[in-house]
């Protein structure tokens, strides 16, 4: 990459606040915007330019990076008079790193290629302990050339990028990996749970899966606190993984391939999510395997 890319970088939240100071850290030249904007005021402080609108974002930057909830939060981001495509031109490279739908994705990869715009599709594996730390995985989608000339930018925020293939492949990986993700936090809060009712301290869990290296993972020893305390602060909110889960279904089914055990993950989530759990952490299903049955 010869001369850095001017990046402008939109959604401020849980994972884009800390992926977006790992690029500050990596001395890149970085503006910012946040539909809430006290969440720009640490970036201000430390010389980055914060723009009023995406569109102003748009403009400053040659490169927008874009974290944001879901594709309600991206159309809200880049259409209409202030959004980013309003101020984007050919040779621009828009790259989402929010965890959206493939059909979504493939319509933004469209658009994308109509307006000569450079789209990589790049959704990350790890939460905000690996996004604070810069281990995040990074699931690439897209032209493989202009991944590679991103790279020094997407390693800022990542140990490794998985190349997947064109859009929406970065996306297609991303659900996979959090199929696996859904299913290992049912296991574990089922597991806390049956020890509970057994009269077992759910400590004991955590003790034997340390000591057993073919069930230990590192997911399960970063669950333990919240697990052991209930206290459920959100890493990764609940809200997010139902979405997520949604489109594995989605598009298991446009394929009819069945997934039982993620359709009964959703069912569980759901129950979560009803409950007005959706802000907190996905560990919180633990509660409503553990409160009494009504
Ligand atoms: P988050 O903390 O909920 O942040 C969401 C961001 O989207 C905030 O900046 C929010 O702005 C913005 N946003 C939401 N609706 C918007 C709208 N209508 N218009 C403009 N901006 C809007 O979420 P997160 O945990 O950082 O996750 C971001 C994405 O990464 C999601 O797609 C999630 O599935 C994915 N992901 C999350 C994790 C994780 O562990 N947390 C890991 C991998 C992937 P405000 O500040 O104004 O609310």
């Amino acid at each position: 990459m010869s001369i850095p890319p001017r990046i402008g970088f939109i959604g401020l939240g849980i994972m884009g606040r800390a992926m977006a100071m790992g690029l500050v850290r990596a001395g890149f030249q970085v503006s910012v915007y946040n539909r809430t904007r006290q969440r720009t005021i640490e970036f201000a402080d430390l010389g980055c330019e914060v723009a009023s609108t995406p569109r102003a974002l748009a403009k400053m930057s040659d490169t927008v990076i874009t974290m944001v909830s879901d594709p309600a939060a991206m159309q809200a981001i880049m259409e209409g008079p202030e959004g980013v495509f309003s101020a984007f031109s050919g040779g621009n490279t828009l790259v989402n790193m929010s965890t959206l739908s493939p059909d979504y994705t493939a319509g933004l990869a469209k658009k994308c290629f109509m307006a000569g715009v450079n789209f990589l599709d790049c959704p990350v594996s790890g939460s905000k302990g690996a996004a604070e730390s810069g281990q995040l995985v990074i699931l690439a989608g897209g032209d493989k050339a202009a991944v590679e000339k991103l790279s020094p930018v997407l390693k800022a925020m990542g140990r490794a990028i998985v190349y997947a293939g064109p859009a929406p492949a970065g996306t297609a990986l991303k659900l996979c990996m959090n199929l696996i993700l859904g299913q290992l936090n049912t296991a574990l809060a089922e597991s806390a749970a049956l020890a509970q009712a057994q009269g077992i301290a759910p400590e004991l869990i955590f003790e034997t899966l340390s000591q057993n290296p073919a069930l230990n993972c590192g997911y399960f020893q970063f669950k333990k606190e919240k697990m052991l305390t209930k206290h459920f602060q959100a890493d990764f909110p609940l809200k997010h993984m139902l979405k997520d889960a949604r489109y594995m279904l989605a598009e298991a089914a446009k394929k009819k391939l069945s997934l039982p055990v993620t359709a009964a993950v959703v069912t569980l989530m759901e129950k979560s999510y009803n409950s007005g759990y959706g802000e907190k952490d996905l560990s919180v299903v633990l509660n409503n395997l553990t409160e009494p049955l009504g």
